[in-house]
C-alpha cells in the first residue's frame, strides 16, 4: 500500500447527480494512485477499467449518505473490492492510503506484508482484504526478481555512465508509480547500499 494524495474532485456535479463513477472523476482517482489499486498496488491495466471503491461501504445503512462523497471514494481492483465487500468496523477501520501513512502501519519482509507489532487496524486490513493472497505474493516475488536483475546489471557495468543509467533504472523500480512499490522499496534500498560499497 502506498500513500495517495487525494486530488480535488474535477466534476462535483456528477456526484450531486448521484453518479459516483463518472469517467472524469474516476480517471482522476486512477491517476492519483498511479493506476494502481489503492489497497494491493496491482496495476489495473487497459483491459480492465478498475472499480470505484466506497471506503465506508455504501451497503451499510449508516454510511449510505457517503455514497456520493468524494472523500469516501477510491480506486481499487475487483479482487480487493470483492474481499472487502461490505465489511467495515469503525473501531478498527481499514488502513486508508488517502488518509493514513502506510509505512506507519505495515512492514514488508520481502514479498510478504506484515502489520507493525500490535497494529490491529493493519492486521485486519491484511486479513480481510487478503493482502498476502497467493497471486499477490507471487507477483511481488516476480517484481523482486526483476529488481535483482536490475541490480546485477548495474553491478556488471564497467562504464561509469552506463552504471549511472542502470542505477537510475533500479531506483525507478520502487518509485510510487511502480507496481508493489511498498515491498519493492526495502529491496531496492538494500541493493543500492551494496552497490555503493
Ligand atoms: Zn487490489
Amino acid at each position: 500500500m502506498h500513500k495517495i494524495n487525494r486530488p480535488a474532485c474535477p466534476h462535483p456535479a456528477a456526484l450531486e447527480a448521484k453518479n459516483y463513477k463518472h469517467p472524469t472523476n474516476k480517471a482522476v482517482l486512477q491517476e492519483a494512485s498511479h493506476g494502481k489499486c489503492m489497497y494491493c498496488e496491482t496495476n489495473i491495466g487497459a483491459t480492465y477499467p478498475g472499480d470505484v471503491e466506497h471506503i465506508k461501504p455504501k451497503g451499510i445503512a449508516k454510511y449510505k449518505h457517503l455514497e456520493f462523497a468524494w472523500s469516501n471514494l477510491g480506486f481499487v481492483c475487483w479482487r480487493c473490492n470483492n474481499n472487502k465487500s461490505d465489511l467495515y468496523d469503525d473501531s478498527f477501520p481499514f488502513i486508508d492510503p488517502y488518509i493514513d501513512e502506510p509505512t506507519e502501519h505495515f512492514d514488508a519482509l520481502c514479498q510478504v506484508l506484515f502489520p507493525k507489532l500490535g497494529d490491529q487496524r493493519a492486521e485486519t486490513t491484511i486479513e480481510v482484504i487478503k493482502l498476502n493472497r497467493d497471486d499477490l505474493v507471487t507477483a511481488r516475488m516476480d517484481a523482486i526478481y526483476h529488481i535483482k536483475s536490475a541490480a546485477e546489471s548495474a553491478m556488471a557495468a564497467t562504464s561509469p555512465l552506463l552504471r549511472k543509467a542502470r542505477l537510475e533504472t533500479l531506483k525507478k523500480l520502487c518509485e510510487p508509480n511502480a507496481q508493489y512499490s511498498f515491498v519493492c522499496r526495502p529491496v531496492v534500498e538494500r541493493y543500492l547500499e551494496q552497490l555503493a560499497e
